[in-house]
């Protein structure tokens, strides 16, 4: 079998056949490939014609996922397109983005990696520099991003995540029912929901009947001045952390107060913090009796210790948005 019908099998790249490969440094494989359509496509816009405005002098070339330890190059004669809206481009390539170096596999590749390691593993594993990994993820990302994802919220959950130790903020917007992030700005201030509000508009804003947000006033001040009509909800995960809060603030006055009574129940009591703090569903079967049998002097006094079996489960399970 002749060495470009193999790498047309195993490249397998869209709209392309290969003829011809080279090496054409030590660590590099070239692999020329010619387009299989005729029309010329705008890269930016899609406006697809059969007049060309001349070929360029020279090849273009993608960097492409490495085969082995040879670093893969697909080169390829391009035309050039006069657009209407864009003027003189040089025509897109269906396996590669508009302005990128590298295929859409090497991309795609890249964006995953990025979801799940940090960025100087990936510029070693893949061998690409810092700022490229996240040149690859905006082009990805605004590649892949839905543009119908904010119609049709109805309930919907906003918090900020910080960065560089809480240097540095985003603020996220999830849809509750699909349980996803469908928009982000940078900052955690009032102008930064206010920014949402201006992205989905006066009719799709009518439509939210719930937002959750944390207790601070900037989400909410935003929230009451664009979606009044829509209930504020305690974002669940702060309700939580407020609740255990004040579960531990008691436990430990009681804690104080038995040691005095009768030191020896203080030390069994002491312990009873994670039994307090776990769903009842996930408690050995002894543990609540453990805690009600903890302290018999002072028992009417623990009649606010509720383990967060006292929150609805609903709310207990909820995630942060
Ligand atoms: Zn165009």
């Amino acid at each position: 079998m002749r060495a470009t019908t193999v790498l047309n099998k195993l490249l397998a790249l869209p709209g392309v056949r290969v003829v011809g490969v080279s090496t054409s440094a030590p660590d590099t494989v070239a692999v020329e490939v010619a387009l299989r359509r005729r029309t010329l496509v705008c890269p930016v816009c899609g406006y697809a014609t059969r007049a060309r405005r001349d070929t360029r002098p020279v090849d273009s070339w993608w960097r492409h996922l490495d085969f082995g330890r040879w670093r893969l190059e697909i080169r390829a004669r391009l035309r050039r397109i006069d657009c209407p809206t864009h003027g003189a481009r040089t025509e897109g390539v269906p396996f590669a983005r508009a302005g990128s170096r590298f295929t859409r596999d090497v991309e795609n590749l890249v964006a995953f990696l990025a979801t799940k390691m940090d960025k100087t593993a990936i510029t070693r594993l893949v061998r690409v520099d810092w700022d490229t990994v996240g040149r690859i993820c905006q082009r990805v990302v605004a590649d892949g991003l839905d543009p119908n994802r904010l119609d049709g919220l109805v309930e919907i959950g906003v918090d900020e995540v910080s960065w560089k130790r809480q240097h540095h903020y985003l603020t996220l917007v999830a849809d509750h029912r699909c349980g996803t992030i469908v928009w982000g700005t940078e900052g955690k201030d009032t102008a930064a929901l206010d920014r949402f509000f201006a992205d989905l508009g006066n009719q799709r804003t009518s439509q939210l009947s719930a937002i959750s947000m944390d207790m601070g006033a900037a989400y909410a001040a935003s929230a009451r001045t664009h979606a009044g009509h829509a209930t504020r909800c305690i974002d669940p995960f702060h309700a939580v952390a407020k609740v255990t809060e004040a579960l531990d603030k008691v436990r430990r006055t009681e804690w104080n107060a038995l040691r005095k009574l009768d030191p020896k129940a203080a030390k069994r009591f002491k312990g009873a913090r994670w039994v307090l703090l776990k769903d009842p569903a996930h408690l050995s079967r002894g543990a609540p009796s453990h805690l009600a049998q903890t302290a018999p002097p002072r028992r009417h006094h623990l009649a606010g210790l509720q383990p967060q079996g006292g929150l609805p489960r609903d709310l207990r399970r909820r995630p942060r948005p």
